[in-house]
């Protein structure tokens, strides 16, 4: 895709976070935006407001991806607005921390649910469109945490790890339709997942860990997703990682 212009982009999770940047950034290359957001309205509201006021077209729609019904109807409704979906960034996630030990199996499944298996469910429904149309970006988010695992993330990792696989597979699948597949692996970026660990925390043990010497900003991986988007016709299946060098 040589420019956003006119293009129609989806990114999950967009009212705050590396979401929201994502969409800022789409955006301001051209792209009609659309919003998802699951509890976060005023933010969602809010930043297409600030986008149009750019003269951007954006639009903010609910839906809870982890459902796959809402999941589905999302992108049936993107498809019936625009008449058409270029990009779809699975940007949407949580994370539930605690050992083994004390991790029930609801979090297990909870954290699965919302960060894996709804990347499956959009793509599902977007997947006719896509093949009828002939070309398409699908951008998932994964974490460097997928790919080294991290202590109280078991849950987290195993979901993260298993975007790179699906990944990969429907790279495969889709190429045959113009469609390249492609995750980005952050390492840990400024937002308010970040904001839940204690200062200290990320003073003492995690900045001695990243090689820059300080964590991303959102807008970072938002300019990650631009250029898969933009310059990245020929890179399909590919776990693109930016985190300032915490895994190799
Ligand atoms: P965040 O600030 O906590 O934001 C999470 C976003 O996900 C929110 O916009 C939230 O929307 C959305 N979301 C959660 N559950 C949803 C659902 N069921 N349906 C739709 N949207 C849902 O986290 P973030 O740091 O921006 O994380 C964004 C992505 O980057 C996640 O996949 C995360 O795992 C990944 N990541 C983050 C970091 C980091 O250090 N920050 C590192 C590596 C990977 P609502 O508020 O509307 O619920």
């Amino acid at each position: 895709m040589s420019s956003l212009e006119g293009s129609v982009a989806v990114v999950t999770g967009a009212g705050r976070g590396l979401g929201r940047a994502i969409a800022e950034e789409l955006a301001s290359g051209g792209a009609r935006v659309v919003v998802n957001y699951s509890r976060s309205k005023e933010p969602a509201e809010e930043l297409v407001e600030k986008l149009a006021e750019r003269g951007h077209e954006a639009i903010a729609m609910q839906a809870d991806v982890s459902d796959k019904e809402q999941a589905s109807r999302l992108i049936g409704d993107v498809l019936e607005r625009f008449g058409r979906l270029d990009i779809l960034v699975n940007n949407a996630g949580i994370n539930i921390d605690k050992t083994m030990k004390k991790l029930e199996m609801e979090e297990w499944d909870k954290v699965v649910q919302v960060d894996l298996n709804s990347c499956y469910y959009t793509v599902k429904a977007a997947l006719p469109h896509f093949m009828e149309q002939s070309s398409g970006k699908i951008i998932n988010i994964s974490s460097f945490v997928g790919q080294m695992g991290n202590f109280g993330q078991a849950n987290y990792a195993a979901a993260k790890a298993g975007i790179i696989g699906f990944t990969k597979t429907a790279a495969l699948e889709l190429a045959r339709y113009n469609v390249t597949v492609n995750a980005i692996c952050p390492g840990f970026v400024q937002t308010d997942m970040l904001a839940g660990v204690p200062e200290n925390v990320v003073n003492e043990r995690i900045l001695p860990r990243i090689p820059l010497g300080r964590v991303g900003t959102p807008q970072e991986i938002g300019k990650a997703v631009r250029y898969l988007v933009v310059d990245g016709d020929y890179i399909t299946g590919q776990t693109l990682n930016i985190n300032g060098g915490i895994y190799m």
